[in-house]
């Protein structure tokens, strides 16, 4: 399930994604906060809501549990956000939800970059693996001369 995102994101401008399969209008590229796929991107259709997964990856280990724990948290500071508004306007709490959102901003470069590292570990491995196997064909292809 993908949530309804509440909070719009006024500061990100707006791309454009493929056209949704189910009545062919223009998505947009939104992010999910759900439980399951925080901070994944994905592209969304104003009638039918979710139309395709923007990251093909999903969201795992520490990376996704420390995107929770910042979207709870911004979550709470929001909601107390709020309420001081009613009771009387508090700039601070503003302030202080900016520097919130900051580091959320930061953390999620921070799990792009250790995503990237981790594409490229993978390929190095695939390629020292791929050397490897050409190295025994060699061997076994001489062997049998
Ligand atoms: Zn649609």
């Amino acid at each position: 399930m993908i949530s309804q995102s509440s909070g719009s994101d006024a500061n990100s401008s707006r791309i454009w994604g493929p056209l949704c399969c189910n009545c062919g209008r223009a998505t947009t590229l939104a992010k999910s906060w759900t439980n399951d796929n925080p901070g994944r991107r994905f592209f969304k259709c104003v009638v039918h809501g979710f139309a395709k997964w923007a990251d093909e990856e999903r969201p795992y280990g520490w990376q996704k549990v420390s995107l929770l724990e910042a979207r709870d948290e911004i979550k709470v500071l929001k909601e107390s956000v709020k309420a001081m508004n009613v009771s009387g306007s508090n700039s601070t709490s503003h302030d202080l939800v900016n520097k919130h959102e900051q580091e959320k901003k930061k953390l999620e470069s921070e799990v792009m970059a250790a995503n990237e590292r981790e594409k490229m570990l993978k390929q190095f491995i695939l390629l020292s693996w791929g050397g490897f196997i050409v190295v025994i064909a060699m061997i076994l292809v001489i062997g049998k001369n």
